[in-house]
């Protein structure tokens, strides 16, 4: 199968050097192994979106050279398709409406274990959607962090696909447009290493196929504190990328000593040296 790979970057903001790091270390996967590279806007969760920024994104995207295959997908032109999906898991009966409170779930240590809803219905208010997990491990194999396992009743509990003010939840998304675009290998930031047993029991239930994964260190400062995602602290300058550009591929492990030219060219450039092997398990600090 040909390799496909993505960048999935949420609209919260600018485009900000830990997500630069994901872009450019999925990029380079995708053409090291002569695949396609594409890019998804992961637009759901309007309350946290930042209005404008999912055009700065792309804009800064196409300013470091990182040009995807296809044109971009938008989440919030998908709603038809988790909509089918959410419709199929409730009639097989693995999801659940909830109206519980943060409150209903302080006993259970805020997570929901139940399988089913602990507060009372509320026909006047809307419902959320969770879905009903097992009492099962999930194991993979990351391909820089090694073997990973979680204990879906234990670590997560009955997660939510849809949110209360009818959002769809990024786990239910994801699962939903990774099968979609047919892509095999998920590169991306380490912050989103425990989403990943959940996906991969969302896709053995829903049937598609499992991407392989790998999660890229975390950027941290100076001091080992990671850089939050939404933090506007270190937003990339889309008008002059060949300095974040030079520190996220060294970021990635790589040389960047003589590396000059166009955001292109240092990309080729550092494409002809990458070796997925060679990739840095731990962060490096950034500055
Ligand atoms: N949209 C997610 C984020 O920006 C990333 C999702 C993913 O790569 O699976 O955190």
């Amino acid at each position: 199968m040909t390799y496909r790979g993505r960048f999935a970057p949420s609209p919260t903001g600018s485009l900000h050097f830990g997500s630069l790091v994901a872009a450019v270390g999925s990029w380079l996967c995708a053409r090291h192994a002569g695949g396609e590279w594409l890019v998804r806007v992961e637009d759901v969760d309007p309350p946290r979106e930042v209005p404008g920024s999912a055009r700065t994104i792309l804009r800064t995207l196409t300013a470091f050279g990182l040009h995807p295959d296809a044109p971009p997908v938008f989440q919030s032109t998908r709603h038809a398709a988790y909509e089918e999906t959410l419709d199929r898991l409730r009639a097989q009966d693995h999801v659940f409406p909830c109206w519980c409170s943060r409150m209903d779930l302080v006993p259970a240590g805020g997570l929901h274990r139940d399988g089913h809803c602990v507060a009372a219905p509320d026909p006047a208010r809307p419902p959320a959607w969770r879905i009903r997990v097992p009492d099962t491990v999930v194991t993979f194999d990351d391909a820089l962090q090694g073997r990973q396992s979680q204990s879906l009743r234990d670590d997560v509990g009955d997660f939510v696909l849809r949110r209360v003010e009818g959002y769809w939840a990024y786990q239910l998304a994801c699962v939903v447009d990774d099968a979609a675009q047919g892509i095999t290998e998920v590169v991306r930031g380490a912050d989103l290493l425990d989403s990943t047993p959940r996906q991969i029991w969302l896709q053995t239930l829903l049937g598609v196929a499992t991407p392989r994964y790998m999660h890229l260190p975390l950027v941290t400062d100076a001091q080992g504190r990671k850089l939050s995602k939404s933090a506007a602290d270190l937003p990339v300058d889309a008008r002059d990328p060949l300095p974040a550009l030079r520190l996220a591929i060294a970021q990635l492990g790589m040389p960047v000593s003589g590396m000059a030219g166009s955001p292109e060219d240092l990309l080729r450039h550092a494409l002809r040296d990458f070796d997925p092997a060679t990739l840095r398990r731990s962060s490096h600090p950034y500055g």
